[in-house]
């Protein structure tokens, strides 16, 4: 890109390196949900320092080409969970320095839906210990830790279809609250093929309790996404794909009112809000 740039007249070089930036990073959203650009001015080590948050290794991306560069030279992409509370100072650290950040308020919408599958809201004892074992699963992907220099961070949607049920949604499953709404619905008819949004590996393959038929893929730096509720699944661990390559198809596998599509994306194991990714 740089080589490219360098060739083409002034006007073209500002339209690049606007693109250039407009590639580069995900949409900020500093809420419960949502994602921090945090610069790390100090670092300026020409190795991407480490940075945590929580006991989670968190995203550091290079400044280079983004509105940030002329104030550092790494930026942390930090997943902010829903649970964190607006009054709250969240903290980065890295490269043996402290990053305090600031979240504002996001007040999500309440949902109540009615499960016939009486076992989905109220599992039993031995589908408790199933769930459990699963979720062990799922959150050993959430934290797999692949050191690519710059992980894809714009996405293609993995399916058609109109948004069902956003991310954040406070949900009631027959009057009963329970966790919030972790992912983006989208709704497609059954059988309706699920695409990678990125490229990325496959990590994990799963029929859950909850979930259904599940993939998660691993983009890097602690960047994931999970595929639920899939009528069937196309792909097997350690399968490399590029964006628009096959997972499976839509289905209603787990607890589910009916066949959609339920996206999540994660980042230093927390679950953010997929349209953060997409362009439009
Ligand atoms: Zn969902």
């Amino acid at each position: 890109m740089r080589l490219l740039t360098s060739l083409l007249p002034p006007a073209a070089l500002l339209v690049a390196s606007t693109l250039l930036q407009a590639a580069d990073l995900p949409k900020e959203s500093r809420v419960p949900g949502g994602i921090a650009v945090v610069p790390l001015p100090g670092l300026t080590s020409s190795k991407a320092p480490q940075a945590d948050f929580r006991g989670n290794r968190v995203m550091v991306v290079s400044a280079q080409g983004t509105e940030y560069e002329n104030q550092t030279r790494w930026l942390a992409i930090v997943g902010i969970p829903l649970k964190a509370k607006s009054d709250q100072q969240l903290v980065i650290s890295a490269g043996g320095e402290k990053y305090p950040l600031t979240i504002q308020n996001k007040e999500y919408k309440a949902q109540y839906l009615t499960i016939k599958n009486k076992k989905h809201v109220n599992p039993d004892p031995e589908q408790v210990k199933r769930w459990r074992r699963e979720k062990t699963e799922m959150v050993a992907a959430f934290k797999h830790w692949e050191s690519i220099e710059q992980p894809p961070v714009k996405f293609e949607l993995p399916a058609k279809g109109p948004f069902s049920s956003p991310f954040g949604l406070k949900r009631f499953y027959n009057k009963q609250p329970r966790n919030p709404h972790s992912g983006l619905d989208i709704a497609a008819p059954q059988g309706a093929p699920i695409t990678a949004p990125a490229a990325g590996t496959v990590l994990t393959v799963g029929d859950y309790f909850f979930n259904g038929k599940t993939v998660i893929m691993d983009h890097g730096q602690g960047l994931t996404t999970m595929y639920c509720h899939m009528s069937r699944i196309d792909v097997k661990p350690g399968d490399k794909l590029q964006t628009g390559d096959p997972l499976g198809a839509i289905g209603k596998t787990g607890r589910v009112t009916g066949p959609h599509l339920h996206w999540s994306v994660s980042l230093n194991n927390v679950r953010v809000d997929p349209i953060l990714f997409l362009d439009n």
